[in-house]
């Protein structure tokens, strides 16, 4: 039985369009007096407006030549000028800054703004180094304070903070019963006896249990001793950091990193192949959550990898032809190249996908019908979309990623085509992609690692 919760689907918006042109004014100027430090005033100011990014993006290529980086991140560069430079309070639009003027401008900023996944291709094409994808994150968070997100995210986002200030008794029980299925199937260290904690969230137990089962036995099977937190550490943290709510990504971060800490932990493990492994170890610099020096955050493939590389363990057998299509947040933010690794020594013939190795669809994936009809149930509330909405159109944006993403696939292997991140498959599922055979990297080293 799940109890029905109710909180707010989207913040008030004020009233009137001077009023509301003032406020982003002032909630501008919080972001920036917040969040603005040196790799960001880099990305902010050192643009040339070469394009030179626009052909990594997934959603310039796929959907539309509006959604370039440049383009997108120049929505806050004008914001910023405009609020925070002295050249664009004096000259104003002749150098690029100005703040919208009417409501159907901030709605076409919204609009660009959640036509990013933060997949940090553009960061990788740039020659200046400019990271966009923070930008447009940055410009999220104004838009938050202005009380725009979309609903359902924003909605898990706050679900997110209630669920670790206190899970409510039905969300428990559930949580207990998979829990102690998972305990009964592998070998789970009693509390404080296991050398790493395993970051376990509503969305992967609920939504993602077959893969970690999977990851589970491969462990077993290397002999790592690992332990279960005793109540879900979130919906899938930080998700609050993806409408751009700092502040609630904080509490959510450093109640993550606390529980850790006093457990007994050094080591928070991740299984996810999403942004809780590159917003947990990086991006908390962003909004100034405090991890502690003892905390160290690892993603599974890198102990999967050591394992193998150090101790022999677990022993391999060959699958046939693969191709790797990394992560946007392992691979790519995250720099773990384990993960493609370990597909590279299973796989005969290999191939790493590098025309488009950034699927780029992130947190996006909890829009899914799969997703969020998993979520709805244990989290007690009813994620539906309403029509014409911001979600509904990002999911047939999202569709229209995932099969150009299949074309590009498809053109480097016939074989597997092994995903490091679960999302990228629930998104080639939702698009109905025919051309490839998608598999996950967990159940990919279970089948090859384990004989
Ligand atoms: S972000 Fe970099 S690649 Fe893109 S337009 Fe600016 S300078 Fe050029
Ligand atoms: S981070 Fe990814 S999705 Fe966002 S603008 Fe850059 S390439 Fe596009």
């Amino acid at each position: 039985m799940t109890r029905r919760v109710t909180l707010p689907t989207s913040i008030v918006k004020p009233r009137g369009e001077e009023a509301r042109r003032e406020l982003l004014a002032e909630e501008t100027r919080k972001v920036i007096e917040e969040y603005l430090g040196l790799p960001e005033m880099h990305f902010l100011e050192a643009c040339v407006d070469c394009g030179a990014c626009a052909p990594s993006c997934p959603f310039y290529k796929a959907v539309d030549k509006r959604y370039s980086p440049v383009g997108m991140a120049n929505e806050m560069r004008k914001l910023y000028k405009k609020t925070s430079t002295i050249t664009g309070k004096l000259l104003g639009r002749l150098v690029g800054a100005r703040l919208p003027e009417t409501e159907e401008e901030i709605e076409e900023i919204f609009d660009l703004a959640y036509h990013c996944s933060n997949c940090g291709a553009c960061y990788y094409t740039c020659p200046h180094g400019i990271d966009s994808g923070t930008i447009i994150a940055m410009l999220r968070s104004v838009l938050f304070r202005h009380g725009l997100a979309p609903s359902i995210i924003n909605l898990l986002a706050r679900l997110e903070l209630r669920v670790i200030e206190s899970p409510w008794r039905s969300l428990q029980y559930e949580w207990d019963r998979v829990i102690e299925e998972l305990k009964r199937d592998h070998n789970v260290a009693k509390e404080g006896e296991g050398r790493y904690l395993i970051l376990l969230d509503i969305y992967n137990v609920f939504v993602n249990k077959e893969n970690i089962d999977a990851y589970l036995e491969v462990l077993d099977a290397a002999n790592i001793k690992y332990s279960f937190p005793d109540r879900p550490l979130g919906v899938r943290p930080p998700l609050p950091l993806t409408v751009g709510h700092y502040e609630t990504a904080r509490r959510v971060a450093n109640f993550i990193y606390n529980y850790t800490i006093s457990k007994g932990y050094g080591n928070l493990l991740i299984l996810d192949g999403g942004y809780p492994y590159n917003d947990l170890k990086f991006a908390y610099t962003y909004y100034r959550a405090s991890k502690p020096r003892e905390l160290d955050i690892i993603h599974v493939a890198q102990l999967i990898y050591e394992s193998y590389l150090y101790e022999g363990l677990p022993a391999f057998t060959q699958w046939g032809k693969a191709t790797y299509i990394p992560s946007c947040n392992i691979d790519t933010r995250g720099g773990i190249g384990a993960a493609s690794k370990l597909v590279e020594i299973t796989a005969r013939p290999y191939e790493k996908h590098l025309m488009w190795p950034y699927a780029g669809v992130g947190w996006m994936s909890l829009l899914c019908p799969y997703v969020r009809e998993k979520l709805s149930i244990y989290l007690g509330v009813d994620l539906v979309l309403e029509e014409e909405s911001v979600e509904e159109k990002l999911i047939s944006d999202m569709r229209k990623v995932a099969r150009h993403l299949a074309e590009e696939a498809y053109k480097t292997s016939t074989g597997y085509h092994v995903f490091g991140c679960i999302d990228d498959i629930i998104v080639m599922r939702a698009a109905r992609v025919e051309n490839v055979n998608p598999v996950h990297l967990a159940q990919w080293l279970k089948q090859h690692l384990l004989k």
